[in-house]
């Protein structure tokens, strides 16, 4: 089977992990550190907290932002259950803002009129966790606008989307947002087996984040409430916290990852080309780009036309049959049961509900070769021709 997506480990990713087993550290050493800089530096933002995965990341970036009971949280329907499940966690009501059909990303203008609606309800949410699907980056600067307008805050699940751009700079810059996550699953854009990370450029959110993630203990000083200067070994728990965080063994993976991460998005992006060129003038329809943006393509998105004579279900199948292991990205998680037990229903979002009708994620990763992406090209020519 050709997966729909896989990580691409060299000798040096393995030197840089038995590097580590070999020294003092094996978690909180010097590597996680140098990995958060890394990325913080490659993304142009001024704080970031490596976790455990992208879902604590989110967690704590709640936390941060001190969502609670009684705070209300939207994010869009077509994503993993961690971008609604993070607000969950923290006691606050999830809703969602549909998405727009040919990007699969939130809708702006559902966005708008949605606030515009909830600001005369009185039912504001605290924040919007915004996700950039398949690497996509959102039209951010209208959410930011939107954001500032209404005073909400705003979290990126930008999961998919290390190494992408917008608007000519880096996703993770944190401009129009108040944090922006990673993941680093293997199935995403790099990875450090498990791990993710959270970033922003406020000094406040950083420090309570990297608090949340330890158990809610801070060892600086100059932060203590009962400082003792006889107490040398003192540390402070002050809030509930976790423990979210990342070990120097993946941290010196993903540190090493991140070397290849221009090389990794422009593979994806020469692969995914090769499908756009192959499928003009079929039945099947590629994620819509623009020219500010600059996808990391975590995923190769379709959507099948209904003037194919094989759907959606049809084309899924017959490409499993045939050793391709196409994916369905996502099913909307408000159809989920356990979404329903909190009285969603089908109808409630419809553009994302037809999106999830006819969408297919094609496989996609750096090291796919030329001759699987041909067989997986001709097989769908020939079934959808
Ligand atoms: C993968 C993913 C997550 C969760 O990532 P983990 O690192 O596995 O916790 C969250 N949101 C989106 C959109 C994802 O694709």
């Amino acid at each position: 089977m050709i997966p729909y997506g896989k990580q691409q480990i060299t000798e040096q990713d393995i030197d840089a992990v038995v590097n580590v087993l070999k020294s003092d550290f094996l978690t909180q050493g010097p590597i996680v550190n140098r990995f958060e800089q890394a990325v913080a530096g490659k993304c142009q933002a001024k704080f970031a907290l490596a976790t455990n995965s992208a879902t604590s990341a989110l967690h704590i970036a709640c936390l941060a932002l001190d969502i609670g009971q009684g705070d209300i949280v939207w994010t869009s329907p077509i994503s993993f259950v961690a971008s609604a499940n993070c607000a969950l966690y923290c006691g606050a009501d999830i809703d969602f803002v549909d998405i727009e059909r040919n990007t699969a990303n939130m809708s702006t203008s559902a966005l708008a009129e949605k606030l515009a609606l909830a600001k005369i309800q009185g039912k504001l949410p605290k924040a919007i966790i915004v996700v950039h699907m398949a690497g996509l980056s959102c039209d951010m600067a209208k959410i930011g606008a939107l954001a500032r307008q209404y005073q909400v805050k705003i979290i990126e699940d930008a999961s998919h989307a290390i190494g992408g751009a917008y608007q000519y700079t880096p996703v993770g810059n944190c401009q129009f947002s108040d944090i922006c996550v990673f993941s680093f699953h293997p199935v995403k854009v790099i990875t450090s087996a498990e791990g993710g990370m959270a970033l922003t450029n406020c000094e406040t959110l950083a420090h309570k984040m990297e608090m949340y993630r330890s158990h809610g203990i801070t060892k600086d000083t100059t932060q203590f409430q009962q400082f003792s200067p006889n107490e040398p070994w003192r540390y402070e728990q002050q809030l509930l916290g976790f423990n979210y965080r990342m070990s120097d063994l993946h941290a010196a993976l993903g540190l090493s990852q991140l070397n290849k991460l221009d090389d990794f998005v422009a593979q994806r992006n020469a692969l995914a080309q090769n499908y756009r060129n192959a499928f003009a003038g079929l039945p099947i329809k590629c994620q819509q780009q623009n020219d500010l943006t600059l996808s990391a393509y975590h995923l190769m998105l379709c959507q099948v036309e209904s003037k194919s004579k094989l759907d959606r279900d049809a084309l899924f199948n017959t490409l499993r049959a045939q050793d391709i292991g196409c994916q369905i990205h996502y099913i909307p998680i408000h159809l989920q049961p356990y979404f329903q037990q909190l009285g969603y229903r089908q109808g409630d979002f419809p553009v994302a509900e037809q999106y999830y009708q006819t969408c297919i994620s094609l496989p996609l990763f750096p090291g796919l070769d030329k001759v699987s992406q041909t067989q997986i090209i001709e097989t769908v020519k020939k079934l959808l021709s």
